[in-house]
């Protein structure tokens, strides 16, 4: 039976007709649209899963965090304003009537890389999403580890070094911080004294520039802790790696897999694989959610 696919971010929300193989077979596309409410965002994916007039196996979302699992409801994610508190597994099941499953996007994009992607045949797998924020996963034995309160495998907020700044939801000194898109940001906009995207800081950095090698250095050398703190903790058979950062900078991720090496008690068992899936990943892993 097919499944229905559904991908919240802060900008778009997509869902997906997904076949009995994990092929999406069907996407529809709509604005997250900030001048209604979230309930009025859900009706128009709803509307179009109504429309299909067929029965599925259920609907998998996928959600940014923090989510509360236990309960099916998002909490206060800091990219979806106005849906802070919003149960949206009673939302769409009371509408629809069919079951459905929730958990955060990166670890629904984590699901399809494990057992569908660049994990499949192996037991434990760690996913890394690196783009604005740097999002994880961990599969082990083709189920996703959420944690006692569904907070397992959240990288990004790992400290690897006394830097001072963090924002809201980062600590301080955190991966997010050291070396995701918004941290790389903040970094940039505070050495340079304007506004700079991630991409002309590694132009600059490719360049030479002495502050963008500072910058990028420091995300590599934290970027390197935290794949030897995973491999420390969890000992995987493989690290995912994804996210538009690690796509367009495969430099980036090469040097900091090389130097995070000089961490680890048997640096020749790291296994670090780019991502297979790109952005569809999060919706098939919404409709993985569903599959036992
Ligand atoms: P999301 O974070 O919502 O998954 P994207 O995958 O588009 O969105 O990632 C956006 C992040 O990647 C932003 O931090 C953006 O600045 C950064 N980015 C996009 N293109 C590039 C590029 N060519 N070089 C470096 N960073 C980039």
């Amino acid at each position: 039976m097919k499944t229905i696919g559904i991908d919240i971010g802060g900008t778009q929300l997509r869902a997906a007709v997904i076949d009995e193989n994990y092929n999406i077979i069907e996407t529809y596309k709509t604005k997250n649209d900030r001048t209604v409410t979230c309930e009025e965002n859900m009706d128009k994916l709803i509307s179009f899963i109504l429309s299909k007039k067929e029965e599925f196996k259920g609907i998998g979302i996928g959600c940014p965090g923090p989510l509360n699992l236990k309960n099916g409801s998002v909490i206060d994610p800091p990219n979806l304003i106005g849906w802070d508190g919003f149960e949206i597994v009673k939302y769409v099941r009371e509408k629809t009537g069919m079951r459905v499953e929730l958990n955060n996007d990166a670890n629904c994009a984590g699901l399809a890389e494990a057992l569908l992607g660049k994990g499949k045949g192996y037991e434990s797998v760690c996913f890394m999403g690196l783009s604005t924020g740097l999002g994880g996963a961990y599969v082990y034995q083709g189920k996703l580890v959420n944690g006692a309160h569904g907070n397992a495998a959240e990288w990004w907020n790992m400290m690897v070094n006394d830097d001072p700044y963090g924002h809201k939801n980062a600590n301080p000194g955190s991966l997010n911080e050291q070396s995701a898109g918004s941290g790389l940001q903040a970094a940039a906009e505070r050495a340079y004294g304007r506004s700079m995207e991630p991409k002309e800081l590694f132009e600059l950095y490719y360049k030479n520039d002495e502050k963008a090698v500072r910058i990028i250095e420091r995300g590599v050398n934290a970027l390197a802790r935290g794949i030897a703190n995973v491999t420390c903790v969890i000992d995987p058979d493989v690290i995912i790696v994804g996210g538009s950062i690690a796509i367009y900078h495969p430099l980036y991720m090469k040097m900091a897999i090389e130097r995070s090496k000089q961490y680890l008690l048997a640096p020749e068992s790291l296994h670090v694989e780019p991502a297979l899936f790109g952005d569809d990943a999060g919706l098939v892993g919404a409709a993985l959610l569903l599959a036992d």
